[in-house]
């Protein structure tokens, strides 16, 4: 049976009752450290299992742990760069459980006293999604099931995260969707995470309830955990809100338990995990491993100092002042890399519409493609330097559009220069005058309006002739040049 919906109203099919949900997001990110939140081994993806260890974080009888310094300024810049409030004074607790991936029995977390507060990320229709804190916490190993017996693997044991709770703000699968792609781009662009949920570095749980439209208070909500892309946060709310209204709808209140639940992208439907503990259930204490921390005026300063400009910021800039479209601006800044590369091309060739329409139609359409070994803008052989050299040739008339295309595909291709690239492609050839003479009578015989447009005064109907010429030429010729035979021709009576 489908379901309608009215906005961020879930409409049921069996009873036309209006529900609306409400939902909340935990996301996990991992800050880009090198190495580990309280000892030295090296955060490293794909390494081979439990080569990435010591006794610290293994959770060895008598090793201490001493905190990353520089997990705490990616934390804090993180936060600043999310709006929140960073508290001056802060510790880490121990959350007490018992599972085989957790050597130490207690994973070392913020409880009560989180590192800030506040701030949150606003979607493109002007909503402002709360969040209520940010803290830190070291990740848990990895258990890996298979015929013959679990495995445990330690690498990821102690690896830097920060978990974001946001408030119930969310009313609809497709704004959790956006929140998470804003919230990435945030932590990407402050370069405190490359959050590539491929390799897990960013994991979201959801917590959501359903209620009659126009009731007062929230019902019991579920959590839905452990979900790896954002396609499947979207997907697992389009099953969870239908199951608790048609749960609601069949049994009564009381029908949706407090649970932690798990979606099945391939079944499509989420199912219990386990009936959720309360906080209390972890035990949670300050460690006495591990000093309170004060975090000073001067460290939250050198942190917002290292901010650059942020994603949301620079759409709105890319518009106002480099006149790009909506579209165009949200493309460029698809990434941080993008939006850099992206700048200094505008910059150094002074035309922010034609670097604009290179990154996006050529560079990130063949990386795209997979046409290039490169994975990134960043790893181009084609530099912006390079790019805006290309502009300017182009807009100088020394390249014209077709040739400057092949150039820049060729060096895309080859990893050459471009004066070398130009040369190679021979799109530096001079045309003889009367060979290009010759070309231009006869595209004005096959034109002959062109003539009586242009005795007229309508100079702009030459450009009938000059593709006509560019073609006979091989794409050689300057236009610049063609245009002043031709008018040289016509003027000429001949
Ligand atoms: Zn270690």
């Amino acid at each position: 049976m489908s379901w309608q919906r009215d906005g961020d109203v879930w409409i049921s099919p069996e009873t036309g009752a209006r529900w609306v949900p409400t939902i909340g997001l935990e996301v996990h990110a991992q800050l880009s450290t090198k190495t580990k939140l309280f000892c030295g081994c090296e955060v490293s993806f794909g390494a081979p299992p439990n080569t990435r260890t010591c006794p610290v974080c293994t959770g060895q009888p008598g090793a201490l742990p001493v905190l990353n310094a520089g997990v705490l300024d990616l934390a804090v810049r993180a936060a600043i760069a999310l709006g929140a409030e960073v508290a001056r004074e802060t510790h880490f607790d121990r959350k007490n459980y018992f599972y085989c991936d957790l050597p130490k029995n207690f994973q070392t977390s913020q409880y009560d006293h989180p590192f800030c507060s506040g701030g949150g990320v606003k979607l493109s229709s002007g909503t402002f999604i709360r969040l209520n804190r940010i803290h830190m916490e070291e990740d848990a190993g990895k258990t890996m099931h298979t015929d013959a017996g679990s495995l445990v693997d330690l690498n990821r044991t102690g690896v830097p995260l920060i978990e974001s709770v946001t408030e119930a703000d969310l009313s609809s699968p497709e704004d959790a969707y956006e929140y998470l792609t804003r919230f990435r781009e945030v932590l990407q662009f402050a370069g405190v995470s490359t959050a590539d949920m491929e390799k897990g570095e960013l994991r979201c749980d959801v917590n959501v309830s359903v209620r009659p439209e126009g009731e007062e208070g929230l019902r019991t909500k579920v959590e839905v955990k452990n979900l790896n892309s954002f396609r499947h946060v979207q997907a697992s709310l389009e099953h969870e809100i239908p199951r608790q209204v048609a749960a609601y709808e069949a049994e009564g209140e009381g029908a949706v338990v407090q649970e932690t639940r798990l979606y099945d992208p391939e079944r499509e439907e989420t199912r219990t995990m386990r009936v959720k503990e309360g906080e209390s259930d972890y035990r949670y204490f300050p460690c006495p491993d591990l000093p309170k921390l004060h975090l000073s005026e001067a460290l939250i300063e050198e942190q917002r100092a290292l901010l650059p400009e942020l994603p949301e910021a620079r759409r709105a800039r890319y518009q106002a002042e480099l006149g790009l479209s909506e579209y165009d601006a949200g493309v460029l800044t698809g990434s941080r890399d993008t939006a850099d590369y992206f700048e200094e091309a505008a910059e150094r060739s002074g035309d922010a519409k034609a670097a604009a329409n290179w990154v996006s139609n050529e560079l990130l359409r063949a990386l795209g493609a997979g046409e290039l070994e490169a994975g990134s803008l960043r790893e181009l052989s084609l530099r912006p330097s390079d790019l805006s050299l290309v502009i300017e040739k182009a807009a100088s008339g020394e390249l014209h559009s077709k040739g400057a295309r092949e150039l820049v595909r060729e060096c895309l291709r080859t990893g050459a220069g471009v004066d070398e690239t130009i040369q190679a492609l021979g799109l530096d050839e001079v045309i003889d005058d009367s060979e290009l003479e010759g070309w231009c009578r006869e595209a004005l015989e096959a034109n002959p309006r062109v003539r009586e447009e242009v005795l007229a005064g309508k100079d702009k109907a030459l450009g009938a002739c000059i593709g006509p010429v560019m073609k006979a030429s091989g794409g050689k010729a300057d236009p610049k040049r063609i245009t002043e035979v031709l008018k040289g021709l016509i003027e000429g009576g001949s």
